[in-house]
């Protein structure tokens, strides 16, 4: 009698929220300041926030952030669509990790 082991994985990936846009958001980092551009979908319009403090104050160094919602999604591999095309009784395992002699 053999024992043959299968090791399978199951790739995952992570993409932006398809329903979620990313936002920016800035802050002056002159000391004393506490300046902040407030969080926008549009990275445009925080950076010309930033230009604006920038003529008023002089401040001239910002923290730029930028934030989204992201999800984490299982990714079908090839084999897998070929997997549920053939037959049951038909699969092949993905990889032999280990097999005992007969
Ligand atoms: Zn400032």
């Amino acid at each position: 009698m053999s024992v043959i082991s299968v090791l399978r994985y199951i790739p995952y990936v992570m993409r932006r929220h398809p329903s979620a846009e990313t936002t920016a958001a800035a802050r002056c980092l002159a000391p004393e300041c506490g300046w902040s551009a407030e969080p926008t979908a549009q990275a445009d319009v925080c950076s010309d926030m930033c230009i604006q403090h920038t003529g008023r104050t002089g401040h001239m160094t910002f923290v730029r952030e930028f934030s989204e919602v992201a999800v984490v999604e299982r990714v079908v591999t090839d084999y897998e669509h070929q997997e549920h095309a053939q037959p049951r009784g038909a699969r092949l395992p993905l990889t032999f990790a280990h097999r005992d002699p007969q």
